[in-house]
C-alpha cells in the first residue's frame, strides 16, 4: 500500500510570521499518521520551518542544483540541504519550466543528483491548456519522465505530482476522472518504462486549485495518493487537506 502524501508548496509567498503561524497551526493539529506530511517554504525560511515543525513532519525546497558545490551562484545544492536538514526537494515545477524555462534533461540532471545525494524528490508535470485541447496530455507527461528515466533508475524516493498548468492556482482543479485518467496511464507508463516495482509503489499526487472542498473526493481515486498544494497550504484549512484521506 501507497503512503498517503501531502506537500505544501509556499512558493514565494510568506514572512517569518506569517510562516511561523503556518507552522503552529500544523504543530497544534491532529493529523492522520497514515499521511506523509511536507512543506515547502521560500528557501530563506527552511531553517526556521526545520527548526520549528514538529518531529515527523519533512521539509522541502522548492529547488535544489545539480552540483555539490562551487561557483555557482544563487544556487543551493543537496549536501547543503541535508546539512540543514532538510530531506525533501520539489523538482520540475511548471513555474520553473516556464518561467524560467527549465528544460526537462535540466530537470531531470537535478533530480539525478538529488536522487543521488539522498534527497526525496517531489518531481512535477504536466500540460498545459493548449496541450491538452490538442489531446497531447499523456504525450508531454510521459516525455517529462522519460527524461528522468532515462537518467535515474532507483525510483523509490520520488514521489511524482501530476500538475495539469490550467489548473494551478486559476480554480479550475481537475475533475476527478480527468485526474485518475492522467495518474493511471503515469502508472501504466512506470510499469512498461521503469518497473513493476516503481508502478506499484511510487505515490503519484495532484496538484492544482485543491483545497479542503474537493480533496476528499481526489482521494477516492485509486491512483491519487495525495496532493501537492499550492495557495491552499497557506491557510489554516491545510490541515483538512491533509486528514482528506481518513
Ligand atoms: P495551487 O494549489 O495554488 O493551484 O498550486 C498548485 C501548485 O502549483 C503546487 O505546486
Amino acid at each position: 500500500a501507497r503512503k498517503f502524501f501531502v506537500g505544501g508548496n509556499f512558493k514565494m509567498n510568506g514572512n517569518i510570521k506569517s510562516i511561523k503561524e503556518i507552522i503552529a497551526n500544523i504543530n497544534e493539529a491532529k493529523l492522520d499518521s497514515n499521511t506523509e506530511v511536507v512543506i515547502a517554504p521560500p528557501c530563506l525560511y527552511l531553517l526556521l520551518a526545520r527548526e520549528h515543525l514538529r518531529e515527523g513532519i519533512e521539509v522541502a525546497a522548492q529547488n535544489v542544483f545539480d552540483r555539490p558545490n562551487g561557483a555557482f551562484t544563487g544556487e543551493i545544492s543537496t549536501d547543503q540541504l541535508k546539512d540543514t536538514g532538510i530531506t525533501w526537494a520539489i523538482l520540475g515545477h511548471s513555474e520553473r519550466r516556464v518561467i524560467l524555462q527549465e528544460t526537462d534533461e535540466f530537470v531531470a540532471s537535478k533530480t539525478k543528483a538529488a536522487i543521488d545525494g539522498g534527497l526525496g524528490v517531489i518531481l512535477c508535470i504536466g500540460e498545459s491548456l493548449e496541450q491538452r485541447e490538442a489531446g497531447k496530455t499523456i504525450e508531454v507527461v510521459t516525455k517529462q519522465l522519460k527524461a528522468v528515466a532515462d537518467k535515474v533508475k532507483d525510483w523509490s524516493k520520488i514521489v511524482i505530482a501530476y500538475e495539469p498548468i490550467w489548473a494551478i492556482g486559476t480554480g479550475k482543479v481537475a475533475t476527478t476522472e480527468q485526474a485518475q485518467e492522467v495518474h493511471a496511464a503515469i502508472r501504466e507508463w512506470l510499469k512498461k518504462e521503469v518497473s513493476t516495482e516503481a508502478s506499484d509503489n511510487t505515490r503519484i499526487l495532484y496538484g492544482g486549485s485543491v483545497t479542503e472542498k474537493n480533496s476528499c473526493d481526489l482521494a477516492t481515486q485509486p491512483d491519487i495518493d495525495g496532493f501537492l498544494v499550492g495557495g491552499a497550504s497557506l491557510k489554516p484549512a491545510f490541515v483538512d487537506i491533509i486528514n482528506s484521506n481518513s
